[in-house]
């Protein structure tokens, strides 16, 4: 079976998850998919199972000798909570010829290369996208099918040499919290990729070390009518304390590598006043740096009009795995290769957020993330290359050869 005849049928599956909820997986449909995937696994004779939380874990065995490292190959099951997953309706565009693709002529929902320039590479392949009502679910259900489908050509030819390899099916990663309660000892595995990322060949091994702020001010409420030099409105206080922060750190003059603070919440009276950031950068020294500045900001608060005026609570989110990966680069390394071998150029993008292999990265599992073929996230104009997702295929199967035969040699 082809990669993309598997994301037809796994897009059926409705798996979008909740960030309301307080259940794990976020929502029960998540279960449905996660034990279809399991017994897939089960049909093609790998050992699978599923644990409490819905993490499946399949167990290819090795045949190319017991030093070949175990890699772990993981994609996630849920869908953004941003756009529906329900009913969709995936439309195949034979030999994309390069030209606007109406999605829906009613609603006027276009895909559109002047607006989506990406698409021009695509041009000759056959596309898959969305009637315009829903996200088509390639991220990631691209990932889970391009994974299977590796399985299951290994499976069909044992003369293909490679380690042990562990498949880890996750639910609620666009929420957050994909790795919540995954065992990396449960995994096994020495490192492993995450099949998550957009364009095939794209390899990301970077992301932003990451902080949250809560900045809480206390002024001095006063009637208006009587309050000259009584009154300090806390208001004002969050608003003298957010012009004390940098201009150049802010998400709207940034790009690459450079970070930002960002204000995600403001709300307050003139007696309280509560903000919040998020806090962002790739560098470690001028992660610091921001965080510093934050607490510059306090401190001259705090002595202009009293201690206590500014309370700041920073806490650390998650961290740049290059930072770990840096010693481990065989693992980047290898895809690199893998990606040239297959006649593509690798594309290495820092991640401006986090990941689910960063994450996995500090956890004790090392694991970078690769492109699938899918494009425009999160929303109705959504799509899949399945020519990208036959190379994804191939650049798995290269990959895992590759670490077989450099460990054999
Ligand atoms: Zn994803």
């Amino acid at each position: 079976m082809k990669a993309y005849e598997r994301l037809l049928r796994y897009a059926a599956y409705d798996t979008q998850s909740d960030h309301h909820s307080t259940s794990y997986p976020s929502t029960a449909k998540q279960w449905v998919l996660l034990e279809t995937l399991k017994d897939e696994l089960l049909g093609l004779g790998l050992k699978a199972e599923m644990d409490q939380y819905g993490y499946v874990i399949g167990t290819l065995p090795g045949n190319a000798g017991a030093a070949v490292p175990t890699v772990a190959l993981i994609a996630h099951v849920d869908t953004s909570p941003d756009a529906s997953g329900a009913h969709v309706k995936p439309r195949i565009v034979k030999r994309y010829d390069g030209r606007p693709i109406v999605l829906d002529a009613v609603k006027n929902i276009v895909l559109d290369p002047a607006v989506f320039p990406w698409l021009r590479d695509n041009v000759g392949h056959d596309l898959i996208v969305t009637d315009g009502s829903t996200l088509l679910g390639a991220d990631d259900k691209a990932g889970v099918a391009e994974i299977m489908t590796a399985v299951e050509r290994l499976v069909a030819d044992p003369s293909i040499k490679h380690g042990t390899v562990k498949i880890v099916f996750t639910p609620d990663e666009e929420v957050g919290q994909g790795t919540t309660h995954l065992s990396v000892k449960a995994v096994g595995a020495d490192f492993g990729y995450t099949l998550d990322g957009s364009k095939v060949g794209e390899i990301a091994y970077e992301n932003f070390n990451a902080a949250g702020v809560t900045a809480v001010f206390t002024g001095k409420s006063v009637h208006p009518g009587s309050a000259k030099k009584k009154m300090l409105n806390s208001i004002r206080l969050a608003a003298e304390f957010d012009a004390l922060l940098p201009l150049s750190d802010r998400p709207e003059l940034t790009e690459k590598y450079e970070g930002f603070n960002h204000p995600t919440e403001l709300h307050g009276t003139c007696e309280k006043t509560t903000a919040e950031y998020i806090v962002r950068n790739h560098d470690v020294t001028r992660f610091e740096r921001q965080k510093q500045d934050f607490r510059n900001a306090a401190a001259y608060l705090n002595q202009k009009y009293g201690d206590g005026t500014c309370a700041l609570d920073i806490r650390e989110q998650y961290q740049n795995m290059r930072t770990l990966l840096e010693h481990r680069m065989e693992i980047v390394e290898f895809a690199l290769g893998a990606i040239r071998k297959n006649g593509l150029e690798p594309i290495v993008e820092p991640i401006r957020g986090g990941t689910d292999g960063a994450r996995l990265t500090y956890m004790g599992l090392p694991c970078p993330n690769l492109g699938t073929g899918g494009y425009n996230y999160h929303g109705p104009y959504e799509y899949a290359s399945i020519n990208e997702m036959d190379q994804a295929v191939d650049v798995i199967l290269t990959l895992l050869t590759d670490i077989a035969a450099s460990t054999r040699s």
